[in-house]
């Protein structure tokens, strides 16, 4: 049914779900979104989508949608207009901070908010109301990437663009499932392996379909990628391949930040400081690893470390390494993210066409909403709150008293749903993003929000576990019925304009934040409009730049071309930060130049290997890995409501080695229980359908509400980044 091309209005935006962030073009007819198609001029994906990618505006479209507000009254859900129930919001808000203080309420968003939905949203918590109890599901997927960044360079997101792709000769993934996670870059990187023999190394726990596109696929018991990758790093130096000249120049090495559990229960700490060490320190320290010690327990051969040094080694090759949730979910996260920037800095192959560590993104605004614009509990727009400098700057441009914005962060994401279960928390509103199906150790977290003693409320725009718990609903707009900024992984900036009117009373989350900040009577601080607020906001944003190394370009470059990467500086993206060559923002008598940290100098850390926080033992004898499938967008919420894909992968499944299968008894579809210390799951088994995942490992996706697989996985998180581990816990399987 649809209507010939040539009479849709295409109006282009970013895709609505990855951190790729593929440029769309929506057909539109008489109103309503029609079609989808890749644009060709933009330079992210050049005319490709995938599969979610073309189907997404038929989401908008199931029956169910949220269409106007819900408040629940007697147990039951009351259709409410609008302006009442967003009144009954804004009252309980004041109400609780009036009678519990300001810590008592907290706001969780989403790396899936447009740039000026977090940025009202901290504004409203940190500048207006003065607490830090903000941060966003982006904790449980980018925030060790950050940790990592902010440890090594001192400044987050990756320095190179999606461009190395048209220059690599070696791209090695660490644990990214790319032709499912990021299928439009695996396409582009497939194009140059197929047009001038560019090699792609797979470098993983279980056998994916990116795994059998590649040149070579190299697997590794879970954890011990820490090992392997300083094995790497010991081949490098005792070969010889280290680029001295760029170590000399650019980089310290330190140690320090360990002997810190696992975060499982509240209580973690770090014993040592970070202290400089030297080069001859790091390589003693590197004898442990030696890549015969490694082969031990990392189950990758002798010759398969060597084979992955050299590469890197090699100074005629140009490497990207490509990473994504194997690394950063991980209860070493940070440190995993270290170790690859070591890799990169002992060879100096770094932040050139071609030559970079790059950590990819799951969500469409991980980088622009999460860590750009401060809805992470530490950060404030383009800053941190335990930054004097940082916090006085958000106050002069927010108009609020400096002495409010507090210099202590509070919660990250599973701290806050614990102090919602303690009862320390009595009010919480999550926008855009789903915990009941998202956090990890689900049912630990489940009871709190369904307690009286916390008041709840969900914006959203389907109804969702999270949302069945809700005492307010509030029906949000879909990304094309508003207008939005989204930043993805190479740091461009993209905007749109609102291309199509949403259903009933659906509202913008950007405009819901303002409209309770002015029940609330912070009016004069949320001056803007209703058709304008997406500019005035990003304006204001802007500020925080003014005079910075890292600008962000005019809202009218945004609108004619498809984004433009930050730094923007004298009316051009930078593509490669740090390089002088590229970037301006160096000093100009050094061709590198790592301005986040005082001497300019990125750090080399030293990172042991250490077990992970479970392991398979005799009575759960298991590895557990949970990630996602092609066809579906993180819980489902969205992409399970669109039929196509919904067809093509209905349901969740549990999938194992064909040995493993055959020794318990396990055919294919048959039902089978997984189940951990925590709580267990029923699932179909898969063998030998898609993913393979090692013998003694057993793979599920997480999409699907009804099969809850993290009601099973373990709450350990890394303890500098915050961010859990969905990848390793111990299981048993049974047929159920
Ligand atoms: Fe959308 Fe990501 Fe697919 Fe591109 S690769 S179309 S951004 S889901």
């Amino acid at each position: 049914g649809i209507p010939d091309s040539a009479n849709l209005d295409w109006k282009k935006g970013p895709c609505r779900f990855c951190g790729v962030g593929c440029g769309i073009l929506v057909g539109v007819d008489q109103g309503k979104a029609v079609a989808v198609k890749g644009d060709p001029n933009c330079s992210v994906n050049k005319g490709l989508l995938c599969v979610k990618g073309y189907h997404q505006i038929m989401c908008t479209q199931a029956k169910d949608r949220l269409t106007h507000a819900l408040v629940k009254k007697n147990g039951r859900y009351v259709q409410t207009p609008i302006n009442e129930a967003l009144d009954i919001v804004a009252n309980k808000m004041k109400e609780t901070i009036e009678k519990h203080g300001k810590d008592s309420v907290a706001m969780y968003t989403s790396g899936q908010s447009t740039i000026p939905e977090g940025y009202v949203a901290s504004k409203l918590m940190k500048g207006a109301i003065g607490t830090n109890n903000l941060d966003c599901n982006a904790r449980l997927c980018m925030a060790s990437a950050v940790a990592g960044f902010l440890t090594t360079f001192g400044a987050d997101e990756p320095m190179g663009c999606y461009e190395d792709i048209d220059h690599a000769d070696y791209f090695i993934t660490w644990g990214n499932n790319m032709a499912e996670m990021h299928p439009v870059l695996f396409s582009r990187m497939l194009e140059q392996k197929n047009r001038r023999g560019a090699k792609i190394i797979d470098f993983a726990t279980r056998t994916t379909r990116s795994s059998t596109a590649s040149n070579k696929s190299i697997l590794f018991e879970p954890q011990t990628d820490l090992a392997v990758a300083n094995a790497i790093c010991y081949e490098i130096i005792n070969n010889g391949w280290v680029n001295k000249s760029f170590v000399e120049n650019h980089v310290n090495f330190s140690k320090g930040l360990t002997n810190m559990g696992y975060g499982v229960e509240d209580k973690y700490n770090f014993k040592d400081k970070p202290t400089k060490i030297d080069f001859e320190a790091y390589k003693k320290f590197l004898e442990d690893y030696t890549p015969e010690k490694v082969a031990k327990y990392s189950k990758v051969s002798v010759k398969d470390i060597k084979y992955l040094a050299a590469i890197y080694g090699d100074p005629n090759k140009k490497v990207v390494s490509y990473w994504c949730m194997g690394m950063n979910q991980h209860t070493r996260g940070t440190w995993m993210n270290n170790l690859v920037y070591n890799i990169h800095l002992l060879t100096g192959k770094i932040s050139q066409p071609g030559n970079g560590p790059f950590s990819l993104t799951g969500q469409p605004s991980a980088c622009g909403t999460a860590r750009e614009v401060g809805t992470f509990t530490h950060k404030l727009p383009k800053g941190v709150v335990t930054n004097e400098k940082h916090r006085r700057l958000a106050a002069k441009i927010w108009k609020v008293p400096y002495e409010r914005i507090p210099a202590k962060p509070t919660y990250h994401a599973t701290e806050m749903f614990r102090a919602v279960d303690r009862g320390d928390i009595k009010f919480i509103w999550t926008q855009v993003t789903n915990p009941l199906v998202s956090l990890p150790k689900t049912s630990r977290y489940r009871p709190g929000m369904e307690k009286d003693s916390c008041f709840v409320v969900v914006s959203d725009v389907f109804p969702t576990p999270t949302s069945d718990v809700a005492d307010v609903i509030l029906p949000a707009s879909w990304h094309i019925e508003k207008s939005g900024l989204y930043g993805n992984s190479e740091r461009r900036t993209q905007h749109w304009d609102k291309m199509v009117e949403g259903p009933g009373e659906t509202t913008p989350d950007a405009w819901m934040t303002i409209e309770i900040a002015k029940r609330m009577g912070y009016g004069d601080l949320f001056p803007y409009s209703e058709e304008n607020h997406v500019e005035e906001i990003y304006n204001e944003y802007r500020q925080f730049h003014e005079g910075a190394k890292h600008g962000m370009a005019p809202l009218e470059v945004l609108k004619k071309e498809s984004g433009a990467i930050w730094p923007y500086v004298d009316g051009k993206s930078t593509q490669w930060r740090f390089n002088a060559k590229y970037d301006p923002a160096c000093s100009n008598d050094k061709d590198f130049h790592f301005y986040g940290k005082p001497d300019g100098k990125a750090v080399i850390w030293q990172r042991p290997y250490e077990p992970a926080a479970e392991s398979p033992d005799t009575e759960y004898p298991f590895w557990l890995n949970t990630g996602r499938v092609i066809e579906h967008w993180h819980t489902g919420s969205m992409t399970r409501r669109i039929p196509v894909l919904h067809k093509a992968m209905p349901e969740a499944y549990v999938e194992f080695h064909p040995d493993d299968a055959k020794k318990l008894g396990v055919r294919n579809g048959e039902k089978i229980k997984v189940s951990s210390r925590r709580g267990s799951c029923v699932l179909p088994a898969s063998i030998n359908e898609r993913g393979l995942p090692t013998r003694g490992q057993v793979f599920v996706p997480f999409f699907d509400e009804n099969m809850l697989i993290n009601d099973v996985t373990l709450d350990a998180f890394c303890p500098i980044s915050k961010e859990p581990d969905y990848k390793k816990c111990a299981v048993k399987v049974e047929k159920a």
